[in-house]
């Protein structure tokens, strides 16, 4: 039977890798949601927080990151139980969290305001001021390190914060609020929302004291909260799902791009937005290409998270292995060929939520499968022959989140990279990762852009100042 996550007034978190309870959180009720807004909005006007120097924001924010990094074995370990991911996976995850919270203090201490030109007699500058209140809503992948991403930026700018986990990794945000605390952040500027999103979210979206909404997941909840954040008329982010394409050329190191497309499909079991889960291979090294991929994927180390030698573990919830497995299927009636996986591990995996490294092959580039986001270690393969052929198939579908180039012709790379609609383009590398750097989606994968210094702009709103010099 599948575990269930919910029941009426606790929420359930189940381990992935073996169907166990995990532990359990309170969920909160309408009224403690409203409580939450009133106490947030009290903290935003009282303004302790928004007040304080930006050094000394900095420095608070410097103190959680040092509290996550000593607790970050325990920290690690939590995550892996809520989600699956294997053990090396999640220590990264504390170490990126960390850094989060200390690149943004540092892009606070060193941010600057423009004095802008003055048409006459008077003194024109800028300052930035927070919106208020900013609801974040993060999704089950990498709970501590969604979390910190969104929240360091948006408390650096002075703002009260309302996090709302996913139900399926519920217990990390508590994490991150109790250390906050331990940090000195004034009461109430960080508070956890707990409960689903269908029970919780339209209050949190809809008050029309949040001011801001930040939100990580799929595609159809972020259109729900674009239309309520257009409804108030107030700013939203949304880092949504895609469907990128891994593009390998004949001229390619092929076994660096073997390599680079099976950590891109494998890596976090395909559950990560960026997972490179459509590929392209030039024709004429098609067979041979595809040989050494299976070859490789079916080398995959799936198993138990906990493990070092672990590459792969369990998808994040029974749920979402039924989900992934019920597209593979789909996949078959389109005509898809499984050339490898395509099915649940048995024997001492059956009792977790597991799934197979799967390469399909056959689909039509108007098929749902090679369109829509599977967010599972499946990888769906077409050859091409030409440019045209190549970015047809590329570019098709509403996602356009990120790419990956292989080949050793750097303006070839230019080429196909420039006119790929995608927020990320990786050339002869994949899911190479930079806070430093912006993140986001074109066309139907997000709107705004996360990571980055711009990103603290982006929690803040800009006021202009003009002071008159006659007197
Ligand atoms: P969702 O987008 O539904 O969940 C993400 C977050 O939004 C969760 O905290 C969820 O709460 C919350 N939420 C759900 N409905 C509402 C609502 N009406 N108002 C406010 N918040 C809400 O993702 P799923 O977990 O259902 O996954 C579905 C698909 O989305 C995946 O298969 C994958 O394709 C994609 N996805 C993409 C991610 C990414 O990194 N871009 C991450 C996760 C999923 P709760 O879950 O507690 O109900």
């Amino acid at each position: 039977m599948t575990p269930s996550t919910q029941q009426s007034e606790v929420i359930l978190s189940i381990n992935p890798a073996n169907g166990q309870v995990a532990g359990q959180v309170e969920k909160n009720s309408e009224r403690q949601v409203e409580r939450a807004i009133d106490l947030a909005n009290q903290a935003h006007i009282e303004g302790t927080w928004r007040k304080m120097l930006p050094h000394e924001r900095a420095a608070t924010m410097r103190r959680i990151a040092a509290y996550l990094l000593e607790d970050k074995e325990r920290l690690a370990l939590l995550q892996m139980r809520e989600n699956g991911k294997p053990i090396l996976e999640c220590l990264r995850i504390v170490d990126n969290a960390a850094n989060a919270w200390v690149y943004y203090a540092a892009v606070l201490e060193t941010l600057e305001t423009e004095v802008t030109p003055p048409r006459g007699n008077y003194l024109s500058h800028t300052i930035l001021e927070p919106f208020g209140i900013v609801a974040a809503i993060t999704p089950w992948n990498s709970p501590l390190m969604i979390e910190s991403y969104k929240i360091a930026p948006a408390l650096a700018a002075g703002n009260c914060v309302l996090l709302k986990p996913s139900e399926e990794t519920p217990q990390t945000s508590l994490e991150l609020l109790k250390f906050a605390k331990l940090a000195g952040l004034p009461d109430h500027t960080l508070q956890v929302i707990q409960g689903t999103g269908a029970e919780v979210g339209p209050k949190l979206i809809n008050d029309d004291r949040v001011q801001m909404i930040t939100f990580t997941g799929g595609t159809a909840t972020g259109r729900t909260i674009a239309k309520a954040a257009a409804e108030r008329l107030v700013p939203c982010t949304l880092e949504l799902g895609g469907k990128s394409p891994q593009i390998v050329f004949a001229d390619a190191d092929l076994d660096l791009a073997v390599d680079g497309v099976v950590k891109g499909i494998c890596g976090a079991a395909g559950q990560s937005c960026t997972a490179g889960s459509r590929l392209l291979i030039e024709s004429r090294i098609y067979d041979d290409f595809l040989g050494k991929l299976k070859y490789e994927m079916s080398l995959v180390r799936v198993g138990a998270p906990h493990l070092e030698t672990t590459q792969m573990g369990p998808l994040a919830s029974f749920k979402h292995r039924d989900r992934v497995a019920a597209l593979v299927d789909l996949a078959r009636e389109e005509g898809a060929t499984v050339e490898l996986g395509g099915f649940s591990p048995q024997g001492e995996l059956s009792s977790g939520a597991y799934y197979a490294p799967t390469l399909l092959t056959g689909l039509s580039n108007n098929s749902r499968t090679w369109n829509e986001e599977i967010f599972g270690p499946v990888l769906c393969v077409r050859s091409f022959d030409d440019i045209e052929d190549l970015m047809r198939d590329a570019n098709c579908g509403s996602y356009g989140l990120a790419a990956g180039i292989w080949t050793r012709e750097f303006q070839k790379a230019w080429d196909v990279g420039r006119a790929i609609d995608a927020g990320t383009i990786w050339i002869n590398t994949y899911e190479q990762s930079s806070l430093s750097t912006p993140f986001g989606g074109f066309k139907q994968s997000g709107i705004g852009r996360e990571k980055a210094a711009q990103c603290l702009r982006t929690y803040s709103q800009i006021k202009s100042f003009y002071w008159g010099m006659n007197t």
